[in-house]
Formats: structure tokens, C-alpha cells, sequence
């Protein structure tokens, strides 16, 4: 394989054209701290006019499933941040799947080893486990002991050729290292802090440091933006891309997303996967107004604003380094914003997919449902408890909840009763006829409209609190809602 940092093509003014990557490892379900950096990679790659990258980090063999490499893609499919290059659409400079790329992996570790910035390490993992015991055991901290740093070269020979199993350690020099932040400025880790860290397992498979080094220099990825927990890491792959001579990357380490107690975001305080929230009925839109409004400084009051103008405005200098709170109020709020801002037939297409999953429900009716409610969804999934007695032949009120507080069932059969037969002779079924037929008839009947109004909802509707009644009579019709009232008076008489 060719080096193809010499084939780079570097715009006028010498800097290379922008490209960066996530690189999610397909180990359970789609993070929603994924697409949050994926967010903030894809409009940094668009505004700059480059390209994005998915990379597949599956060097963890016993933990990456297809399963998961393919929720991945459905999942950020689903929040709409397509990529430029990746394992299913491929690219220049593939295969995007690490574990398609161990040879590469191994040429390297072994070109690291011939520069002596890394060494075999033959030790047992028994030794590994006595010198962790005896660390723990002394408080010191945790990390190889160099012990196979300084093997004879005959040696290491010897046991190579006998077949010793081994894998390749990184040789961290004495010293500190370095790096430029791009939001948090300059960064010193003490080489002694950093371990000499495993770069290709006894397997033959790389680790992430090593993997995610090479892919980086050799995918010509110019800023790696990812999240801080991988901070601790930066002094590693540093370090590497001195060993190998190659130009780093900038790095930008992104705040992490956090729980309301202010921890890293996690299952048990937050729901994290990134198909709950399609599930749910979150439109990807709104997920992604939402993350975005987190990490940098956007202005006050700006809350809403869609990936254009994201795009638009989003600058590596407005990364803030504080932990944006993940309140997931926030996000229900923006996504009912969402759904009261989108065009009807939008918002019908997206009902039918997310909450009615495809059954077959006249689009007409649909559309007329949809004023009754839309002010209250605050996801789509709410449709469908919120317009149930619109599509049922018939509801199950209490007959508790059809009699008004200072009622009686009597009273309240009367007045329904006197409800059903006005509502029989109505000339005109609209909303508005409707109104004033029920207005008129509690004046008739000298009661409180509230009392008459929630017997009647009661009725038709199943329960004491729904869309706007007289609108949900004239879609229900008047021979259903008529016999819903003469049901409810049975009921009250059975009672
Ligand atoms: N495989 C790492 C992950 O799971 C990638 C971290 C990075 O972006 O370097 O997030």
C-alpha cells in the first residue's frame, strides 16, 4: 500500500481539504452520543465544504455484531446526517470496516516495532495479572512495567521464531507530550501517566489506539472532533503519529453530554439509544435541533433552527468546554414545536410511519384528525392514544365520570337524553352548528355548560379529558355520536 498523505491534494492556501470521521464501534445499540458528535462532524464538514466519513471500529472482536454495525446506519440514516464515505457506500480510501483492514494494521505495528517505538511483549497473562495484584496491593498505579521493553534483540528473536505468543506494545518515551486542543487550548499529559499500551493483541487484531491512528493518517482525516472521555487517549495516538513521522490531526474534544446530576450520560438516568427516540415518536429533526443546541454557544433565544443554518453558523471556536445537561423535557418541547410547525400531509406521512405503523387509515380522516390534536402531541406516538375513540365503533366511560360533580345519575340522564335528540334533529352537523345547539340546550335546561359539555364528552369521547369536543362530534358523525349518548344513558341507567 502506498502512503497516501504524498497524494493529498492541499487546496491554495496549503491547508488540506477538511475531512473528518465518526467512528462508532458496533458494540450495542446506536448512542445517542453518537449522533451528538456526528452532528457536530458533519456540520463542521459541510460548512467547510468537506467530507464526513462513518468508520466501523470493530476491533473488538467479541463485542461488535453485525447487529449493532447495522442499527448504526439505520439510526443515523433515521436523523438524516448521511455520509460521504463509509463501509456500505464505500469510498477512495476503503475498507471503512476495521476488521477488514488487519493487514495494514500489522504492517504498521511492525514498522513501529523496526523504528523501535514499539516492542514485542511475550509476558503471560498471569504475570499481567500478579504485577496488577502487586500494584494494587502498593496504590501505585496501574500500567506495564516495561519489563519486555528491554529483552535482548536475540531474545525476543528466539522466542519469535519459536512461535512465542506476544503482542506489540507502544515504547512511551521519557518526557511529557503535547497537543493542541482546538477549544481547550494546550494540552500536557507526563509520559509517566501514560501506559505502554497494547497496539496489536496477541490475535493478531490492532487495538483502538493503533487503529484508529493509521485509519486516521491514512483516510487523510484532518480534524478528529470527538468526544472528551477519549482525551486521555490523545497522548497515545500523539505520540504514535511522531513515531511514524506523520502529520497529527487537529483535535477538538467535544464536552460530553451529561445527566441532570451532571454525570456522563447513561442508561439508567437517560434513555441513550438512538432508536428509543425514533420509537417513541421523536422526529429526527427535533433530535437533532436539540443536540445541536448543546457543546457551543448559540445565541440566546435561538432555540430552533434546523441543520441548514447549522451549518450555516457552526464554528470550532464556539465548542464550549462545559457538559451541556441532556434534559429531555427540553427535547419533548422542541419536538412538539416541531410537530405543530409541520405541514399537515408531512405530519400525516410521519404519523402513519411512526405511530400507526403503516395500518391502513383513510388519509382524508387522517388530515381531518389531525387540528384536534396536533397542539397537544408532543410525539407522534401520541396520536394514537389521544385520537383512539375517533377510530373505535364504540368507547367505555364510567358511569362515575358521566355525572358531573353536583349531578346525579338522574340529572345526568336527562341531560343526555335531552342532548341526543337535539343533536338527532341538528340540520347542519358541523363544529360550529354544533356548538350552538349545545349552548342553546343548557340554557334550555338550565345547567351549567361545563356540567352538560363534560357529559357529553364523557360520552363520546370515553373519558373526562379530550380534543376539542364539538370538532371530535362533527368527525365522528352524527349517528355515532348520538349512539355513543344513548349508550352512555344505558350505562347510567344499569348504573
Ligand atoms: N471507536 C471510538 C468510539 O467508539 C472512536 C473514538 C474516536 O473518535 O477516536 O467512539
Amino acid at each position: 500500500m502506498t502512503d497516501q498523505t504524498n497524494q493529498t491534494d492541499r487546496t491554495e492556501t496549503g491547508a488540506r481539504p477538511v475531512r473528518v470521521r465518526i467512528a462508532p464501534s458496533p458494540t450495542g445499540d446506536p448512542h445517542v452520543g453518537t449522533a451528538y458528535i456526528a452532528l457536530f462532524n458533519y456540520a463542521f464538514a459541510r460548512h467547510n465544504g468537506g467530507k464526513f466519513l462513518l468508520r466501523i471500529e470493530d476491533t473488538d472482536r467479541e463485542r461488535s455484531t453485525k447487529e449493532s454495525e447495522r442499527a448504526i446506519f439505520e439510526a443515523l440514516r433515521w436523523v438524516g446526517l448521511s455520509w460521504d464515505e463509509g463501509p456500505d457506500i464505500g469510498g477512495p480510501f476503503g475498507p471503512y470496516r476495521q476488521s477488514e483492514r488487519s493487514d495494514i494494521y500489522r504492517k504498521h505495528a511492525d514498522e513501529l516495532v523496526a523504528k523501535k517505538a514499539a516492542y514485542h511483549c511475550f509476558c503471560t497473562a498471569q504475570r499481567l495479572t500478579e504485577l496488577r495484584e502487586k500494584q494494587k496491593a502498593a496504590k501505585s498505579d496501574f500500567g506495564y512495567d516495561g519489563f519486555c521493553r528491554h529483552l535482548p534483540e536475540a531474545e525476543v528473536q528466539a522466542k519469535l521464531k519459536a512461535g512465542a505468543p506476544n503482542v506489540i506494545r507502544l515504547a512511551v518515551p521519557e518526557g511529557e507530550t503535547s497537543f493542541n486542543d482546538l477549544v481547550r487550548g494546550e494540552v500536557t499529559f507526563q509520559n509517566s501517566t501514560v501506559d505502554d499500551q497494547v497496539l496489536l493483541k496477541s490475535d493478531g487484531f490492532p487495538t483502538y489506539h493503533l487503529a484508529n491512528v493509521v485509519d486516521d493518517h491514512l483516510m487523510q482525516i484532518t480534524h478528529v472532533i470527538r468526544a472528551e472521555e477519549w482525551i486521555s487517549s490523545t497522548p497515545k495516538h500523539v505520540l504514535l503519529y511522531r513515531a511514524f513521522g506523520w502529520e497529527a490531526p487537529q483535535f477538538v474534544h467535544m464536552p460530553l453530554l451529561r445527566n441532570q446530576d451532571r454525570s456522563k450520560i447513561s442508561k439508567r438516568k437517560n434513555p441513550t439509544s438512538l432508536l428509543w427516540y425514533r420509537d417513541q415518536g421523536y422526529l429526527p429533526e427535533a433530535l437533532l435541533n436539540f443536540l445541536a443546541l448543546m457543546g457551543w454557544s448559540v445565541q440566546e433565544g435561538q432555540d430552533i433552527f434546523n441543520l441548514e443554518s447549522m451549518i450555516r453558523d457552526f464554528t470550532l471556536d464556539r465548542v464550549t468546554t462545559s457538559g451541556p445537561v441532556f434534559d429531555l423535557q427540553k427535547l419533548e418541547w422542541l419536538n412538539g414545536v416541531y410537530i405543530r410547525d409541520m405541514a399537515a400531509p408531512e405530519l400525516a406521512r410521519r404519523v402513519r410511519e411512526s405511530a400507526l405503523k403503516d395500518q391502513p387509515v383513510d388519509e382524508a380522516f387522517l388530515l381531518r384528525t389531525l387540528p384536534l390534536v396536533r397542539e397537544r402531541m408532543k410525539k407522534l406516538t401520541d396520536y394514537v392514544p389521544m385520537t383512539a375513540y375517533l377510530y373505535s365503533e364504540t368507547v367505555n366511560p364510567s358511569a362515575q365520570d358521566l355525572v358531573p360533580k353536583k349531578g346525579t345519575p338522574q340529572s345526568a340522564s336527562a341531560a343526555l337524553t335531552a342532548a341526543a335528540d337535539a343533536l338527532q334533529g341538528l340540520a347542519d352537523w358541523s363544529s360550529p352548528a354544533i356548538e350552538q345547539c349545545a349552548r342553546q340546550l343548557a340554557v334550555t335546561l338550565g345547567m351549567k355548560e361545563r356540567d352538560l359539555f363534560m357529559s357529553v364528552r364523557v360520552a363520546v369521547t370515553g373519558g373526562p379529558v379530550s380534543p376539542p369536543l364539538f370538532e371530535s362530534l362533527e368527525l365522528l358523525g352524527r349517528e355515532k355520536s348520538v349512539a355513543r349518548i344513548r349508550a352512555a344513558i344505558g350505562k347510567l341507567a344499569a348504573g
